[in-house]
């Protein structure tokens, strides 16, 4: 790669943060020197998480992290400056100045509000400071989740333009089945295309402080459905950050970006937006949505759920399979057939196709 590549690196909490909960100086470290070490023309953005074990380990006195929202929050507050003090430390020993970005879902989902936040990023970069990105936790209307940095990490690389997404985590990427429970358990290294069969791989969430690998698919479908080509690897893997950035084999799971990326309104319904309800539909249905027609009343075999126009629904085939998702154009309420048969249930701009035909 000769190029000047724009790549998102995307850090889990199990690995910021070290045994003591507090953020781990010397691979905060390793990652600033292996950027800063590596031979090709880039610009860099963390996604880093770790602020609430960070401020739970300073503030808790040894007790269990809590599980009400509103104290993880306020302890968010403490640990998200612990996190930009190491992460300062770690670029600045390069010679490197860093920036704090606090996004919320919200930003992502206001068209004004997610301009600003593009911008901000891109002068960030134009005047050489590496963006560090974490969710707004103290002040955003939802919980706070594991592994929502991994979706975070997915709508950043997308906003900016980036090439390549990097996720570092503490297994060495996709296995073919849990090591726990199986010890034949081996390293998926190329995944062309998302299926249904590999996100029910992915599992539930693993060891303390990560999301698992469920939300990390979810993440590299975003990304890659973006047509940003995404890397699942171990952070603690040797050379993993500089390997990757050179466009060597870092080791780990590489997610082959798709050649027809979604706009950002469409990548938002497809895997941001909560889906309220489900609508079973006819194969009529299902061909006119593969050949880009909008769903209409006549369509839909049954309602599971109640919604209203403008949320988003999932829509699926009468054998149970996604077939796509929207945002609904009309009210609808557990198994009432829309009032219109030609009505327009979902219009095609606001429909995303998930299946393959
Ligand atoms: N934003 C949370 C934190 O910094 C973590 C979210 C996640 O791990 O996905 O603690």
């Amino acid at each position: 790669m000769s190029e000047r590549s724009r790549v998102v690196i995307k850090i889990g909490t199990s690995s910021v943060t070290g045994a003591d909960g507090q953020p781990n100086a010397a691979l905060l470290g390793s990652i600033a020197q292996q950027i800063e070490s590596a031979t090709v023309g880039h610009d860099v953005l963390i996604v880093s998480s770790g602020a609430v074990n960070a401020g739970w380990s300073t503030i808790g006195a040894g007790k269990p992290r809590p599980s009400d929202p509103a104290v993880l929050q306020a302890v968010s507050a403490v640990g998200q400056q612990l996190l930009m003090r190491s992460w300062a430390d770690a670029f600045g020993a390069q010679g490197l100045v860093v920036g704090q970005v606090l996004l919320a879902p919200h930003d992502f989902e206001t068209r004004s509000q997610y301009l600003h936040a593009r911008q901000t990023l891109e002068q960030l970069l134009d005047l050489g400071v590496v963006p560090i990105i974490n969710e707004n936790d103290a002040v955003a209307d939802d919980e706070i989740r594991y592994g929502d940095n991994d979706r975070l990490a997915a709508l950043v690389a997308h906003l900016i333009g980036a090439d390549r997404l990097l996720i570092l985590t503490d297994a060495p990427g996709l296995l073919t089945a849990d090591p726990r429970h199986d010890a034949n358990a081996s390293l998926i290294e190329v995944v062309t295309e998302i299926d249904a069969g590999l996100a029910a791989l992915a599992g539930g969430p693993g060891s303390v402080g990560s999301g698992g690998m469920s939300s990390k698919i979810q993440a590299a479908w975003m990304a890659t459905w973006s047509g940003v080509e995404t890397v699942i690897a171990g952070a603690t893997s040797p050379d993993v950050v500089r390997r990757f950035l050179e466009g060597l084999d870092a080791g780990g799971t590489t997610f082959q970006a798709r050649q027809r990326s979604l706009s950002a309104r469409k990548l938002w319904i497809a895997f941001a937006v909560a889906a309220v309800a489900t609508l079973i539909i006819d194969d009529g249905a299902v061909a006119a949505l593969h050949d880009d027609a909008s769903l209409l009343g006549v369509g839909i075999v049954s309602v599971h759920g109640r919604a209203v126009s403008g949320d988003a629904v999932e829509v699926h085939d009468r054998s149970g399979s996604l077939i796509a998702k929207g945002i609904l154009k009309v009210d609808l309420t557990n198994d009432q057939a829309p009032e219109s048969p030609d009505g327009i249930v979902i219009h095609r701009d606001d429909l995303v196709i998930l299946a393959t035909p």
